[in-house]
Parts: C-alpha cells; structure tokens; sequence
C-alpha cells in the first residue's frame, strides 16, 4: 500500500530545503519499502541542495541512513520484513567487467539507478501528486523511501541506526579509500587534506592500518583538534602554514608515502601529488565541481615515478565491506560514536544543513 512520510525535500537550489509530507508507492518487482530510523547529512546532501553537484530538482535528498525493511515488492527473496538495511547509493549489477574485477562502485548499471526508472516513472510524489526525484537515486532523506533490493545492505540489527548510518557513504568512502585503493602498508606516513566527515574517516582508516605518521591538514582548528581524536599524529593549519608541500615534507621524512585530498580542489590535488615521496601515491578521494581542473609538472610524473590515482565511495565492495566495518565498530577498532556531533529530528533538517555548511558537525544525523 502506498504511505504518506516526510521528506527533506530540495525545491530550488541555493535555497533551504523543505520539510514536506511526500507519498511512497507500494514496493514494485525486486523492490522493497524501507522505513529509516537515521540518516546522516552528508556533504554530497549540500552540494546537490546548491547546486555544486548539478542534478535537477525537484528531489527527496539523502542517501547514507539505514532502516527497516517494511515491505518487499515481487521476486524479493534474500531479504524479510524486519530485516535492518543500510542503503548503499552504488548499486553492482555482478557480471559487467568491471564487477568481476572486484570493482563493484564502476558498475556500468551505477547510472541506471542514480537517475532513477527508464520509463520516467518515478515511486515518490509530492502533496500536489508530482513526482519527485530521489538523490542518488535512494532519497532516503524520509520517513519512507522505496530502493531497487540490490540498493539495501543487511547488518546486525543489533547495532544502532544512527552509527549504522554512517557506513553508508562518510565511513565508507573515508576508511575505503584507505583499505581498497591505498592499501596503506603498517609504519607508513600518510597526509590527509581536509579534515571533516570523510577526512577523518581517511585518518582513522590510515591509523587502523597501522600507518606511523598521519599529517592531518584543514584551516578550522577544531577540526584538526578532532582529527587527532581519531589518530593524527600531526596537524597543519592550511589557512596559517606559508608553504603546505614543504611542511608536509617535513614531518613524514622528504614526503608521503600516500597522500589524501578530501576537499575535491583540483588547487588541493596539486598540493596532495607534490607532498607525496618519489613513487609515492596521491588520492583524490573529494568529489569536485565539473569545471575544476588540476595541473601537474608533466617531468615529475616520469622522474618520480608517482602514481596518482581516484577513490570513488572508498572503491567499495558493499556487500563484503559494509559488514566488514560493522565488525569493525563492534570491535571497538572503527569510531562512529565520537563522528556524531549532533542529532536532529526531521523537522530540524535546515538546521542540519546550516550546520553542515558552517562546518559545525563532524556529522549532524536525522533521527526518527
Ligand atoms: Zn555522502
Ligand atoms: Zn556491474
């Protein structure tokens, strides 16, 4: 049956988001209805309410969050009501070449679902009946929201939904870049540009992996004061340090062995590519705008033999990394307790993304 919700809705970019009470189609074929219980507010959440990330609106935001199964459509088989989900907004379909290779979040089908339906249709509409869109193609950003079955992830459902939330992009993206694309080797010297939700996600996935020296760098000191909470050894503050390259330089012994850019600044990835050693690796793990570019000394890439590489949804094998880092948290390896700053309701959601954009919260998580 078809269930009225609210949703934070984006209208307009550039303008506050909208708390609206929106309408959730029944599940169809190889669907299910999820009810969530938190949703992080993450900054990808920000750069499509402004625009950055120019997708159109109208659409219900969010997609890092994690609920209930309260329904399932046709042919649903491996999963119950009941069941507790994390959405994961990078769908694999299993088979095209690069799933087989491992590499799940460069899926041809990502696209597929990202923009919803071919036929147009779409299973939420607004108080009017106009169909709305859904971020990333989940829009969990509700009460309800209806995913594709290979859109949800099962965990423990004894862990708590507000840090289970987090896995489902920050943690992942952060802690991913770290353990599937680096492979950061123990004793190594790590630099990490950006210390918020996905920054210190890179930091603490660096220090779980061992890695000696960890440089944190930002322009906001409480930031850095919390990034040595999750294992920075080091910190710099951008806004103050004359030469960023040579005090990176400096600290980890003539450059890193890897270095992190989490801002998504192609001025940054400069920075992050030349504050690496000779045969070092340089991450772009920060999604930018569509027209920023970088440059780099063209000899350096062959005298230094550098490699500089991308971290999409910390390269990401959901279904085996998702309850990997629930293992993780329940371990008490992986911090998700100490990244929620603060919580909201529903209703609150302007707030959340005031917050966010005043860099107030390590994350701010909606919480039904
Ligand atoms: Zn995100
Ligand atoms: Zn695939």
């Amino acid at each position: 049956m078809a269930r009225k919700g609210k949703a934070v809705v984006c209208r307009d970019w550039k303008k506050p988001v909208t708390i609206e009470e929106i309408q959730v189609d029944s599940p169809r074929a190889n669907q299910v209805l999820i009810q969530l219980e938190a949703i992080g507010v993450c900054h990808s959440d920000l750069s499509v309410s402004n625009g950055t990330m120019p997708i159109p609106p109208p659409m219900v935001l969010g997609h890092e969050a994690c609920g209930r199964i309260v329904e399932l459509g046709e042919g649903v088989t491996e999963y119950q009501v009941g069941d507790k989900v994390i959405p994961c907004w990078i769908p694999s379909c299993g088979h095209c070449r690069f799933c087989a290779e491992g590499r799940a979040v460069l899926c041809d089908d990502w696209a597929k679902s990202f923009f919803g339906p071919k036929d147009g249709t779409r299973p939420l509409k607004d108080a009017a009946g106009n169909m709305l869109g859904a971020m990333s193609g989940v829009g969990v950003m509700a009460e309800y929201a209806i995913l594709h079955e290979d859109n949800v992830i099962k965990i423990d459902p004894e862990v708590p939904s507000d840090k289970a939330a987090l896995v489902g992009c920050g943690v992942m993206t952060g802690v991913g870049a770290v353990f599937n694309r680096a492979r950061v080797k123990p004793g190594s010297s790590c630099a990490v540009i950006g210390a918020g939700g996905v920054g210190l996600n890179v930091i603490q996935g660096c220090a779980i992996a061992g890695a000696g020296i960890i440089v944190a760098v930002d322009m906001a000191e409480h930031k850095l004061e919390l990034a040595k909470q999750f294992g920075a050894t080091h910190t710099l503050n951008a806004g103050k340090e004359e030469n960023l390259v040579k005090a990176v330089k400096k600290l980890t012994g003539g450059g890193a062995d890897y270095a992190f850019e989490c801002i998504g600044l192609g001025k940054m990835v400069e920075q992050a590519f030349r504050a690496v050693r000779k045969g070092g690796t340089a991450l772009v793990v920060g999604v930018a705008r569509g027209d920023d570019t970088t440059s780099l000394k063209t000899a350096s890439i062959t005298f230094e033999e550098k490699t500089l590489t991308g971290s999409y949804y910390g390269s990401a094998r959901p279904r085996e990394d998702f309850p990997r880092l629930i293992a993780l948290y329940q371990a008490k390896k992986l911090k998700l307790d100490e990244l929620i700053t603060r919580t909201y309701s529903i209703d609150e959601a302007a707030q959340a993304f005031a917050d966010l954009e005043a860099g107030r919260n390590a994350r701010g998580v909606l919480v039904f």
